[in-house]
């Protein structure tokens, strides 16, 4: 949407013109410059150049036709206000030149302060200021340092080395030291650097200063490290940022100035309060890099009492205002309070939760709006173990937190090494400078991976979210030296075989070993912290917004599981139902011997032996779970992988049988297993006989599994329990596949279930893309579809599920081919379009069709709001994603257009 380059464009706004809505247009400072300056609180007055005339910009290399005027024009009405003229010699309007995206992008682009200073206003500037003569200069070589460095690319260090050498010619480390003279020849000093650097004089004409600066500002939007930047955060790359032109104030002027920052509470943990830091005599940029100590925001009390006061009576209405925590930037002139800017702040996941609770007690926002400001990934960051960290751990590297939990382990540097001490039962974190496919082996057996290079999208970050194993990436303070087996950080050097401990949420990296805490939030949901009367406001507020959501939801959440044990966990958790019993690792271990004899069956009476064998074993299962979910659905999904995966790997086996053949032993039961494992082999086993495929082949595998569920159901009944079972046929790409399986499964129910009262549905999973497009046809024969979103992914897409995350998706993440894994969240467009046409075709075939999800989308945030939008009934996931599930469910039902979970 470039902007139409005409002379009548408006592309400048006055700070009276905007409001906090225009966030586009104005970026999110320049929005709520606006905003406070209609709230009639003390902003410096200024104007905003639009994002527009930054795309533009962007666009043709030049500023766009009528820039130039406008910006006149607002200039000159900004001088009239002020009684000032940019780059007076006796009284000189000074302006900062700010960036200011739609989304903060902190850091990432370029401010220039004290815009309009030259070697004649910088004596006006002194003598306004009382003959301050050292705040003068000092303002200057600020401006002169910024400038060169943001607009005209000088290296920055040569300014600093320049400072460090007058300081230390001072004998002091403190720049307030520094008087006037020194600043002046400091001033000199400067200038000849950015003489050398640039080929000119430093520029004294301040409208030229005012138009390279703003120009400066928007080229920043394409600096490398912003573009990296919003790479990582998903920024769109052609939304520009906005420039905002402001009036300076000045927390230098002396201790009764000062700069600082403030929350309206604590973004940690959300307790309401004061949180802010103060630096007196200092200006904002001096906050941040650190060059003297702030001390807390409380303090500015005994130091300047109004100003205190008024602060937090503007924190309040702030608050009140944008109904949430507002983190603000402030200056005092000479005991005079501006604000400098304000947002909606950003806080932690315990933070978020506590502080829409907090706020609905206020009365300043409903329970939807509560619901719709938290979601699921702050929770499920709140269900990860944390460390329990106090004053004797410090971290020594911060990187990026890539994938959450907690973990501590030995160190090691090669996959091979993480394998094998990880197969002597040790806990260990591999390190790596970057990750690549050959390391996949070695963070499957590691606790936790570490890297010193690279993103959220590297390799190493990928591949370890897919696992759900802890990651920090990027920690680039760490020189990692495989070669050595050792690296070292801040001074440290840690060999193979040290203790090092990762957290995956905040991307921090300790010496030693941390201990792990358990999740309150997850001992909430076991039901061992009853919210209704702990302490502990972060439990409270999970469960009073846990409580709406699950008021709110239209979806039902069923789990995934398979075992007794699952099941209850998922049922504390809040499952209403199983929406997957996968039915395969009821064949491994000590039944894996029956599996053999079934496969290497020669006669149907063999095979019907091994059958036999297997069903009392199969009921006892089934019994398990219906028992379990007492009353709710259970939904068992007939077996679905290839059969030689549960025979020993082909090339083991032919191994064993050579070296026994060799030792003349009797090896014809192997043998013939080996012949078996053979004519068994498939290129592409998960496109070749599994599901409903293999039922149909192997007579009596899918009979001996219905009547099991079947007796299973009637047992417990009769026992005095409800059982609701139905039966999930994998894989059907064709209705006669399901027909032809329906109805031997209807005699053995009708056989087995007689009088006792049992209903059993029959219905089958949508995971191939044929079925999808024939729902209408499956329909006929269904009662109903669960989506296989994980199969209907990897088949739409064409992607080898087991292989394709390790092997290029970090690629195609670092290229924008997608933003997110298309098995992690639902590809709407593609694999969900095919979801959509079954749902409308299947339910226009069979009203009332049940439709639900049972692929890994079902616990991912995203989808869900998906899900909920197609009209499914239900979604399933693994237990622990069962309250992101609900949660989610909730803020569908309540945001009107069901389409965001951000
Ligand atoms: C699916 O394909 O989405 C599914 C749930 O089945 P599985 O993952 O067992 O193939
Ligand atoms: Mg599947």
């Amino acid at each position: 949407m470039a902007a139409q380059e005409t002379d009548d464009h408006k592309y400048v706004y006055d700070f009276s013109e905007g409001n906090k809505e225009l966030k586009d247009l104005l970026g999110g400072k320049g929005a709520n410059l606006a905003e406070m300056t209609n709230l009639g609180l003390p902003v410096p007055p200024g104007f905003t150049i639009t994002t527009e005339a930054c795309q533009a910009y962007l666009a043709t290399g030049r500023e766009p036709d009528g820039l130039a005027g406008q910006i006149e024009e607002h200039l000159q009405s900004l001088e009239r206000e002020m009684g000032k003229r940019l780059g007076d010699p006796q009284d000189p309007l000074l302006v900062s030149v700010r960036s200011g995206a739609k989304f903060s992008m902190p850091g990432m682009m370029e401010t220039v302060l004290n815009v309009g200073l030259n070697d004649q206003s910088v004596v006006g500037l002194a003598a306004q200021a009382g003959q301050n003569d050292r705040f003068a200069w000092d303002s200057y070589r600020r401006l002169i340092q910024m400038f060169g460095k943001t607009v005209c690319e000088v290296p920055g260090e040569e300014f600093e080395h320049a400072l460090d050498e007058i300081k230390s010619a001072k004998g002091t480390h403190n720049d307030l030291d520094l008087d006037a003279n020194d600043l002046r020849g400091l001033v000199d000093a400067y200038k000849k650097i950015f003489a050398k650097h640039t080929g000119r004089e430093f520029p004294q004409q301040p409208r030229e200063q005012l138009d390279l600066a703003i120009r400066a500002v928007f080229e920043s939007w394409n600096a490398e490290r912003a573009v990296l930047y919003r790479r990582q955060e998903r920024i769109p790359a052609d939304l520009g940022t906005a420039v905002n032109v402001v009036t300076m104030v000045f927390g230098n002027l002396g201790p009764d100035s000062g700069t600082g920052v403030a929350f309206t509470r604590d973004p940690g943990s959300g307790a309401q309060g004061i949180y802010g830091d103060y630096l007196a005599n200092a200006q904002g940029e001096d906050v941040v890099a650190g060059i003297r100590n702030t001390v807390p925001l409380q303090e500015l009390e005994q130091l300047d009492k109004s100003s205190y006061d008024e602060l937090l009576s503007i924190m309040a209405r702030l608050e009140e205002h944008y109904r949430d925590l507002c983190d603000i930037e402030f200056t005092i002139e000479r005991g005079k309070l501006w604000m400098l800017q304000t947002r909606v702040g950003k806080r932690t996941a315990a933070a978020a939760f506590v502080i829409a609770g907090q706020l609905v007690d206020e009365g300043l926002i409903d329970l939807d709006e509560a619901l719709h400001r938290v979601n699921g990934a702050q929770l499920a960051q709140l269900m990860f173990p944390r460390f329990q960290l106090d004053h004797e751990f410090e971290a020594v590297a911060t990187g990026i937190g890539a994938s959450p939990g907690a973990a501590s382990g030995t160190v090691v540097f090669t996959s091979a090494r993480a394998v094998e001490l990880a197969a002597e039962g040790e806990s260990v974190i591999l390190v790596r400078r970057e990750t690549n496919p050959d390391d996949l082996n070695g963070m499957i057996a590691a606790k936790g991976i570490l890297t010193s290079r690279g993103g959220k999208t590297s390799h190493a970050a990928v591949v370890a979210r897919g696992m759900g194993k802890t990651c920090v990436s990027g920690a680039d303070e760490i020189e990692v030296n495989v070669p050595a087996k050792r690296f070292t950080v801040a001074g440290h050097t840690v060999d193979e075989g040290d203790v090092v401990s990762i957290d995956g949420t905040t991307g921090k990296v300790y010496l030693g070993e941390v201990p792990v805490m358990p999740s309150e939030v997850v001992q909430y949901f076991e039901g061992s912290l009853d919210a209704e009367h702990v302490d502990n406001p972060l439990v409270r507020a999970v469960h009073r917004i846990m409580t709406h959501a699950d008021a709110q939801r239209r979806l039902a959440v069923r789990t995934n599981a398979d075992t007794g044990a699952d099941a209850a966990r998922a049922r504390r958790f809040g499952a209403e139902g199983i929406g997957l019993c996968r039915t395969e690792h009821m064949f491994l271990g000590d039944r894996r011997e029956l599996v053999e004899r079934l496969i290497l069956a020669r006669d149907a009476d063999e095979r019907e032996t091994a059958l036999a064998a297997l069903l009392p074993l199969q009921r006892a299962d089934f019994m398990e779970i219906f028992r379990e979910m007492d009353g709710l659905p259970v939904t068992v999904r007939l077996i679905d992988p290839p059969l030689h995966e549960f025979l020993p790997p082909l090339e083991q086996l032919a191994v064993n049988v050579a070296v026994a053949q060799e030792r003349g032993e009797d090896v014809a039961k192997e043998e013939a297993l080996l012949a078996a494992v053979r004519r068994m082999h498939e290129e592409n086993p998960m496109l070749g006989l599994r599901g409903v495929r293999l039922g149909l082949v192997i007579p009596g595998l899918f009979a001996m599994q219905v009547r099991a569920i079947a007796e299973a159901a009637v047992a417990v009944v009769r026992a005095g329990g409800v059982a609701c079972p139905e039966i999930m046929v994998p894989l059907v790409g064709a209705v006669q596949e399901l027909e032809t399986v329906r109805a031997e499964a209807e005699k053995i129910i009708a056989e087995v279930v007689g009088d006792s009262g049992v209903e059993v549905l029959i219905g089958t999973m949508i995971e191939v893309p044929r079925a999808a497009l024939t729902a209408g046809q499956i329909a006929e024969a269904a009662e109903f579809f669960s989506f296989g979103t994980n199969d209907l992914t990897q088949m739409g897409w064409g992607f080898s599920r087991d292989d394709v995350e390790g092997a290029f998706f970090w690629r195609y993440l670092e290229l924008g081919i997608f933003g997110i894994s298309p098995f992690e969240s639902i590809d709407r467009d593609g694999v969900g379009r095919l979801v959509r046409i079954a749902a409308e075709e299947g339910r226009a075939a069979r009203p009332g069709l049940k439709l639900g999800v049972c692929g890994e989308h079902g616990g991912d945030p995203d989808s869900v709001h998906f899900f909920h939008s197609v009209g499914l009934d239900y979604v399933s996931c693994s237990p622990f994603r069962v309250p992101v599930a609900r949660l989610e469910a909730g803020r569908a039902a309540v945001e009107t257009d069901g389409s965001d979970s951000r």
